[in-house]
């Protein structure tokens, strides 16, 4: 067997233990406070639709990722899609009309530009209906880069003048990185015709970039997520988001997590990233995700050291404020880290827990 089909098998394996939930109601939906695209803070929504999943992660997918097991395991019609959209927007409808502006996110864990997961029919009810919002600044979607066409940007802009981005999962510039630790599926080459598409429609890519992927050290992450950003900036990404890695269940990560082969990284790594690159690209809108963050599956510094609190919410600050300074802390477990990147530079491959080492 080989290493795809081996991937494949793994995921079908999974994916037998998904169960049916409502197809009627979106995987989530919440409000909160978020940073817009001129810096300016004010409220997002979030809505999580629940589809039949991201396609190529039926095909094995990327290595860290399991939000497959989140989508459905039964057929969604647009029907189906229509009801999760409506319903997170009649349960907020109040509030955001009570607001100056906001942000809306359309996610679905995988593509909304995939016609398999989210049909036009679907895609156009939804931009239409958020268009019929006066005070609506943003919205964001997600999808590969290979579904960014100039069909669906010209259907987005037909309804929407607002600020519109598309998150894409470029996870590192490095392509073998890309390739042979997460199992992306997708060139620069893809990467770069997307960006500069997008920007032919005034629609701006925030690029996802994955901290520390496996089989690489700790320094490599760091360096690779530095060079990852500074290169997405270069070529004109509209916002860098760093996702720090969390051990997905059932993910081929969390087979290598279980050995301790692979360990998270450290809060200290990720502060390192972001004075790098927001120091280097001061006008660059740098943004970091904090969820699993303090968690043993999660980004974390000594498992139980009272700074992994406090760093997520500084991580957290930053990103609303873009401010370095929130950043600046010390503790007695940094010395760990440092410790652990030199042992690691040693070693032939990748350390996991310190604890169990
Ligand atoms: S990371 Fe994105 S593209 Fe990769 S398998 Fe998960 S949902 Fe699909
Ligand atoms: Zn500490």
């Amino acid at each position: 067997m080989n290493y795809k089909e081996f991937l494949k098998k793994f995921r079908e394996k999974q994916l037998k233990k998904r169960k049916p939930r409502d197809k009627d109601k979106p995987i989530a939906v919440w409000m909160q406070d978020d940073i817009y695209r001129d810096f300016k803070i004010g409220k997002s929504l979030t809505i999580i639709l629940r589809t039949e999943g991201c396609y190529y992660a039926r095909e094995g997918g990327c290595l860290m990722c399991s939000y497959l097991m989140d989508s459905s395991p039964e057929k969604i019609t647009a029907e189906n899609l229509i009801n999760q959209f409506n319903y997170a927007i009649e349960k907020y409808k109040e509030k955001l009309k009570e607001l100056k502006d906001f942000s809306v996110k359309i996610f679905t864990s995988g593509s909304f530009l995939d016609d398999r997961e989210v049909s036009k029919e679907v895609r156009v009810y939804i931009i239409k209906k958020l268009s019929e919002f006066d005070n609506l600044k943003e919205v964001a979607i997600e999808s590969r880069a290979e579904f960014i066409d100039e069909e669906k940007l010209k259907e987005i802009r037909k309804y929407l003048n607002v600020n519109v981005e598309i998150g894409v999962g470029i996870e590192s510039f490095n392509e073998e990185i890309r390739e042979k630790a997460i199992n992306k599926g997708i060139t620069n080459e893809q990467i770069i015709k997307a960006i500069e598409l997008a920007e032919k429609y005034n629609i701006g890519i925030k690029a996802y970039l994955f901290i520390k992927p496996l089989f690489i050290t700790e320094k490599e992450a760091i360096e690779d997520a530095i060079y990852s950003a500074n290169k997405c900036i270069e070529l004109g990404c509209s916002r860098i988001s760093f996702c720090p890695a969390t051990v997905h269940k059932g993910s081929l990560m969390e087979y290598f997590f279980n050995k301790n082969q692979y360990r998270p990284p450290f809060l200290w790594s990720i502060i390192e990233i972001l004075k790098e690159v927001k120091e280097n690209n001061p006008n660059a809108l740098i943004m970091c995700d904090t969820s699993g963050v303090g968690s043993e599956r999660g980004a974390h510094n000594i498992y139980g050291c009272r700074c992994n609190k406090i760093i997520k919410e500084k991580i957290e600050k930053f990103t609303l404020t873009q401010d370095l300074s929130v950043l600046n802390i010390d503790c007695e477990c940094k010395k760990i880290w440092e410790a652990y990147i030199e042992a690691e530079s040693k070693n032939i491959v990748p350390l996991g827990d310190e604890r169990k080492l």
